[in-house]
């Protein structure tokens, strides 16, 4: 490394340790802020909760002049602006919710270069007006955030995104960095043609989110597995709940305030005002859960949802990453927990079927839900499933989910397979599961002896093996298209082309074991007490509930999210570092100078009047 790079990496880090009270730079951020700072444009793809935003906000720091920062959602602008300012930094942001006179002052501020920071909206961004006024001050840097909206490619295409070329234009030797956190290869290349960014220094930062531990459960009962996973793993603790329609999101939700969970819905139905506000209570309160569409989470950056959780199957991998990567930002542990069902599988692949697109489409389609299929039907890591996905591959199982932490029982089921495969021949591939598997089992029923199902060479065939195990096999033999419901049969099951080989013995089938028992906090939480994170001794409960407190009460009385005072983070740290003067609180991380001056007086207070008791 050079002098001039290292002066520069010892600066910034500095201002990491000095603003934002963090100790040392996490993955490849000190790269990306090094070859900014000096100059350099950059591509930056890093997953949700990587900390693309100090990727931006130390270089503008660093350089001369006020750091622009091209941000889509208002909402989100707002929670940065006041995180920066909490910490000291001179921020501020330019957008259509300001009236006249604010957006005055901010211009004022801007030709004064007295401001390091400013978030403007893209519709803003490529104003002529607003040009000119950065013609007569310093620019540091250009940052161009949520850079997928650029291209169509992506989920959330902004076409005013396109005119930013106009910034490069109009400013050319100011360094541009663009930041996403969109996986796909298509997508990327696309983002660096229509930003001009071809040249730029491409940081592409794994994929891989080891804190959120990732599940699939299935079986009868969703919504009672679902309260169970959240009473028994996140008991007064923030989380999403993805339905599919807007009629579950309300049913879901006005199911769990019933069950006396803090719960509210979200969706695009609903007027926007309660919207709003459920939106406010989710960001402002602690331990609210949102029952959602997918409407809702874009513009969502709490740090701490401890829990994503899906009742009905995801559009896509793509989806279920981008969704289930708003848990944990903070970085400390977090579930993402799925309800899998074959009927969501079933209505999918009728859905594509009966669609008006071409075959070339369905056929992408179609790729893209076996693929979630094999993630829910996998046997082994499902990170090794999901980073396979995105074209990386993970060494050894990761050790946080539910297949390494309880493995799942997978077993050569081809005999049980043909059983059922050749029951529904034999009854003539029109009758549902229910009869199936009475006729597997030898039952008796009126409707198997009307139809005479009684003397066929299959009754009783299974008599063996359980009920459950056979509702199983038959929902695997679905997911893994060898059976399929016929419409015109009233959803009775049918074979595919590809159960043949299986009938005739030439083609193995794998199977999972049903899974009786519902874990409980695996691996972790041992000796926990309900309503405490795992991270949390009992004997700290008390402190821990009053620091909580502590912070709600001072971002109430500053209109702001708690987690912009101090992140959970640092409030565990608190717990087990126990700083007893401002030095020891100066050294906790997220605690930077201007926090030290704001806060720490005050939460010295509250952990001085807890003091510390040896475990019983
Ligand atoms: P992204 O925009 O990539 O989703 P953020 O910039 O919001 O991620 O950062 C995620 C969280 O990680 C934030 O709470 C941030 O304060 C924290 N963070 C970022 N960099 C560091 C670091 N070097 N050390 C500790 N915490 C960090
Ligand atoms: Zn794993």
């Amino acid at each position: 490394m050079d002098g001039i790079d290292d002066s520069v990496t010892r600066r910034a880090e500095d201002v990491l340790r000095r603003v934002f009270g963090y100790g040392a730079f996490r993955g490849r951020q000190a790269e990306v802020i090094g070859h900014v700072a000096a100059g350099g444009d950059a591509l930056v793809i890093m997953p949700t909760g990587g900390g693309k935003s100090l990727c931006y906000q130390i270089p503008a720091l660093l350089r001369p002049g006020v750091g622009v920062v091209v941000s889509p959602l208002i909402a989100l602008m707002r929670d940065q602006v006041a995180a920066l300012r909490d910490a000291g930094v001179a921020a501020a942001f330019l957008n259509s919710s300001l009236d006249g006179a604010a957006a005055y002052e901010v211009e004022r501020q801007v030709l004064a270069g007295a401001l390091d920071l400013l978030y403007v909206s893209p519709e803003r961004a490529v104003m002529p007006r607003f040009l000119d006024m950065l013609e007569q001050t310093e620019v540091a840097l250009f940052a161009l955030d949520e850079a997928h909206c650029v291209s169509q490619w992506g989920h959330d295409f902004r076409p005013e995104y396109r005119q930013l070329n106009v910034l490069h234009e109009r400013f050319p030797k100011v360094p541009r960095i663009a930041l996403t956190a969109t996986a796909d290869a298509d997508t990327r290349a696309d983002i660096a043609r229509r930003l001009n960014l071809e040249a730029a220094k491409l940081i592409l930062a794994g994929f891989d989110r080891p804190n959120i531990a990732y599940g699939v459960s299935e079986g009868d009962g969703a919504r009672q597995r679902l309260l169970r996973f959240i009473r028994d793993r996140h008991p007064g603790e923030a989380g999403i709940v993805y339905c599919l329609s807007r009629k579950t999101v309300e049913a879901t939700a006005a199911w769990l305030a019933a069950e006396g969970l803090d719960a509210l819905p979200y969706h695009a139905g609903l007027d926007a005002a309660v919207r709003e506000a459920n939106q406010d209570r989710f960001t402002k309160g602690e331990g609210v859960i949102v029952v959602a569409t997918v409407a809702f989470g874009m513009g969502i950056d709490k740090p701490n949802v401890r829990f994503v959780a899906h009742l009905n199957l995801p559009r896509s991998i793509e989806a279920y990453y981008q969704e289930t990567g708003r848990a944990g930002r903070d970085g400390l542990p977090a579930d993402a927990w799925m309800d899998y069902d074959v009927a969501d599988v079933v209505a999918q692949r009728r859905m594509i079927e009966e669609s008006p697109s071409d075959e070339s489409r369905k056929r992408v389609e179609r790729a893209k839900l076996n693929a979630l299929v094999g993630y829910c039907e996998s046997a082994s890591c499902r990170r090794q499933v999901l980073l396979g996905y995105f074209g990386e591959t993970l060494a050894e199982p990761c050790g946080n989910c539910d297949a390494c932490l309880e493995p799942i029982d997978a077993f050569d089921g081809s005999v049980l397979a043909q059983m059922a495969l050749s029951a529904a021949y034999r009854t003539g591939q029109r009758f549902g599961s229910g009869h199936l598997i009475d006729v597997l089992l030898g039952k008796a029923s009126d409707k198997v002896t009307r139809f005479g199902h009684d003397r066929l060479k299959t009754f009783g065939i299974g008599a063996e093996t359980d009920e459950k195990v056979w509702r199983a096999v038959l929902r695997q033999l679905v997911a893994q298209s060898l059976l399929e419901p016929d419409p015109e049969a009233f959803g009775g099951l049918r074979l595919t082309e590809a159960a043949r080989p299986v009938l005739r013995g030439e083609q193995a089938v794998r199977l999972r074991r049903p899974r009786i028992v519902v874990r409980k906090s695996a691996g972790r939480g041992r000796g926990r007490v309900a309503g405490l994170p795992d991270q949390v001794a009992p004997q700290d409960g008390a402190l821990w509930t009053a620091l909580r407190a502590c912070r709600l009460e001072l971002a109430r009385q500053q209109n702001l999210p708690p987690y912009v005072i101090f992140h959970d983070a640092t409030l565990l740290a608190m717990l087990h570092a126990r700083p007893e003067s401002l030095d020891d609180f100066a050294a906790l991380p997220g605690v930077g100078g201007r926090k030290l001056e704001r806060y720490g007086a005050i939460f010295l207070a509250v952990i001085q009047a807890h003091p510390a008791t040896p475990p019983v």
